[in-house]
């Protein structure tokens, strides 16, 4: 078989820029994943598509293959960046790919294309530099993922900076890198990262979708606080740290006579009172807090590092909040009180549960005991 030349590998590379870019347009506007991120990356491999196949001829290529290189790698920079999300503003990449255009609009008069070429080389490596910068924080510079997210890009960095330095005369003449069209080990080691940045591009937006579906499975959907299942799995984790002799506590409340709010703003009134406690009290915990919605009416929140004193102070401080902002619905104000649990963690429960089921039943005494009150769990120390 003789080996490939360079037109038909970067006419291999075209197609699979065709085929990228009807893929990226049916995961944006089919199924609406990183819509924005996705527009960009289907206009990236189309316009690549156009640049490298059918071979332009070279009076063309000032005018339109320079210019498309520009922009694709601007749009590929700009994918990258919104599928990351790293950072939402854009001016540094249009900064860039106006240089390229500007200047390469300044070589018009010269006969020799390589300032022209040049120019596109330069702005294109350093938008490759910028991508390359935006996967590596994007994917949490994890050691080895990240480095083979990134490696693509800094291989495409520098083939534009080698090739520009050979374009302004500054390698020696053997080292020289011809273009694309005319250099077959270079277009295969390109088609090679094209492939690269197909699949690694692929790879961030699985781990995007990964985080929703989890972020999904976790949080509460009225309030956005965390769900029962993620309660569970924080409850098993400070379990494991009681173990060790760490002080951790559980407090659990219930929205006194939720029933009547019920009745009387109807249920979106009452879904509004259940938000309105989610943001107060959810404003005050600490970051390191776990607060989340147990079902219904009835709250939770993990203190992590935290005695029955403590717990208890905040059990206090939550519920003087509480009573003391009122929900704000139709033209009224209506009082919101909640009833509170505390328990601790203890070494030997058999699963974080218990503690839960301790504070619960607390809670339930502080209900009888006449609402909008505080009450530890049976066989807690006293409160000093
Ligand atoms: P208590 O002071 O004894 O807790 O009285 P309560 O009325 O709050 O007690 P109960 O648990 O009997 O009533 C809870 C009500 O909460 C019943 C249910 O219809 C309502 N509820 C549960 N989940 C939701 C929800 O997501 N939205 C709304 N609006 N109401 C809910
Ligand atoms: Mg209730
Ligand atoms: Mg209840």
């Amino acid at each position: 078989m003789p080996p490939l030349d360079a037109a038909t590998l970067l006419m291999v590379i075209a197609v699979i820029d065709v085929v990228a870019c009807v893929v990226w347009l049916a995961l944006g506007e089919g199924l609406r994943i990183a819509p924005r991120a996705a527009r960009r990356l289907s206009a990236y491999h189309g316009l690549c598509a156009l640049a490298w196949w059918p071979a332009l001829p070279e009076s063309m290529e000032r005018l339109v293959a320079l210019p498309l290189d520009v922009i694709s790698a601007g749009l590929l920079t700009a994918g990258v960046r919104g599928l990351t999300r790293v950072r939402y503003e854009a001016w540094d990449i249009v900064a860039i790919v106006a240089f390229g255009l500007v200047a390469t609009a300044f070589t018009a008069g010269d006969p020799d294309l390589s300032t022209a070429r040049a120019v596109s080389n330069i702005a294109g490596g350093a938008l490759a530099l910028m991508a390359a910068w935006d996967v590596a924080v994007g994917a949490g510079f994890r050691g080895r993922l990240t480095t083979v997210l990134v490696l693509p890009y800094g291989v495409l960095a520098a083939g534009c900076f080698w090739r520009t330095a050979g374009l302004l005369g500054w390698v020696p003449p053997g080292f020289n890198l011809a273009g694309l069209g005319a250099n077959a080990p270079l277009a295969m080691l390109r088609l090679i990262v094209d492939l690269a940045i197909a699949t690694g591009l692929v790879a961030l937006v699985m781990q995007r979708l990964i985080a929703r579906v989890r972020h999904l499975t976790r949080r509460d959907a009225l309030t956005g606080l965390l769900n029962r299942r993620a309660l569970e799995e924080h409850l098993a984790r400070l379990q494991a740290k009681t173990e060790r002799g760490r002080p951790n506590a559980v407090l659990v409340l219930d929205v006194d006579h939720f029933k009547r709010i019920n009745d009387e703003l109807g249920h979106a009134g009452g879904d509004a009172a259940l938000q309105h406690l989610s943001r107060v009290l959810g404003e005050t915990l600490r970051d390191t807090d776990c607060f989340g919605r147990l079902g219904g009416e009835e709250f939770a929140v993990l203190l992590p590092d935290t005695d029955l004193d403590g717990a208890m102070l905040v059990a206090e401080r939550l519920r003087d909040l509480l009573q003391k902002q009122p929900l704000a619905w139709g033209d009224k104000l209506w009082p919101i009180s909640a009833s509170f649990g505390v328990a601790t963690m203890r070494a030997g429960d058999s699963k974080g549960q218990d503690a839960l089921t301790r504070a619960d039943a607390a809670m339930y005494a502080a209900k009888a005991r006449g609402r909008n009150r505080v009450l530890r769990a049976a066989g807690e120390a006293e409160f000093a």
